[in-house]
């Protein structure tokens, strides 16, 4: 008797874990998400390995061998939606780049033929947003990269943007700043004292009030296209993350970078984190003029890689947080 009992337990507990499986099956089946589209006219399922569009690449254009490192480095599914409608000259050059995104790729292509850039740079560009106007495609910046949050003229925050403050000492010039910012700010400044060098803020964190009234003051007294070129717009200022500082003045009056502690900036603060955000030579990127005195705390081994490889903050992103 126990022994039938027993078996009978058994055969319900195995078809008991049979159910559960199946709905496993179920669910997995109907919650799986596969790339937008992976049928073509035909019916054909297009996400699969076997290579579809030799024809149609052959029909525009293509060289054999084209086709085949296309097809090597291309989904067919990207095939499909962004190469069948026209040649693009620079594809296989485009595709070189680490940064290469196929639905980019008419953007590549028409920022390149307008331009004298490499087809890297075009890439880099492009991704960076460089083919469109400033302020005219504006996204959300994305706050969850704390340190390395990304805001210029294409990237904006929202009024409420919670920038962690905390106040500034008066020695180091009052205000407010990012906690973190800050603590490598002081060590910095300390620093640049035992050299002999004094080093404070005359502006750090900037609300987004502040910041429009900023910038309406200067579109009042130079025209929009002139201010943009030296003050963000409200949103697009560094200054609201509270992770900006402009060191010991503001004016291009100044000439701070004639300074000696430009140069002491220049050889060291990247040890604290800190970077020169809007360089004399890649104003065509940041979107701002020189200003030798507006440093950006990004944290040491961004700081570290973006001095070392000569690049903006932009190109950083581009490279080592996007891809
Ligand atoms: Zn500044």
């Amino acid at each position: 008797m126990k022994k039938k009992v027993a078996i009978l337990i058994g055969i319900l507990v195995l078809l008991i874990i049979c159910v559960v499986y199946l709905f496993i099956l179920i669910y997995k089946e109907n919650t799986t998400v596969g790339p937008e589209i992976t049928r073509n006219e035909t019916g054909q399922d297009i996400s699969k390995q076997e290579f579809l569009y030799k024809d149609e690449l052959l029909e525009l254009g293509y060289t054999i061998s084209e086709i085949d490192s296309i097809q090597d480095k291309l989904s067919n599914v990207d095939i499909r939606n962004y190469l069948l409608t026209k040649k693009y000259d620079g594809l296989l050059s485009f595709m070189a780049s680490p940064y290469f995104k196929t639905p980019n790729i008419n953007r590549y292509q028409t920022y390149y033929d307008k331009n004298s850039y490499t087809y890297n740079e075009v890439v880099m560009y492009t991704e960076i947003g460089l083919d469109q106007e400033f302020y005219s495609n504006i996204e959300d910046a994305d706050t969850e990269r704390g340190i390395l949050i990304l805001v210029n003229k294409y990237y904006a925050i929202d009024e409420n943007y919670d920038a962690n403050l905390v106040a500034i000492s008066d020695e180091l010039g009052g205000g407010k700043m990012n906690v973190d910012a800050y603590d490598h700010f002081k060590e910095m400044c300390e620093a640049a004292k035992k050299d002999g060098i004094k080093l404070k803020s005359v502006s750090a964190y900037r609300s987004y009030n502040t910041q429009k009234n900023i910038y309406n003051n200067y579109v009042k007294k130079d025209g929009q296209s002139k201010a943009d070129t030296y003050s963000a717009r409200p949103g697009h200022s560094e200054h609201q993350t509270g992770l900006a500082v402009d060191i010991n003045t503001a004016s291009s009056s100044a000439h701070f970078e004639n300074t000696k502690e430009y140069d002491w900036l220049i050889k060291n603060s990247y040890k604290y984190g800190f970077i020169l955000r809007y360089p004399e030579d890649k104003t065509f990127i940041t979107g701002y003029k020189y200003e030798p005195w507006h440093y950006r705390y990004v944290g040491e081994d961004a700081a570290s890689k973006i001095k070392s490889e000569n690049i903006t903050f932009e190109e950083y992103t581009i490279k080592y947080i996007d891809n």
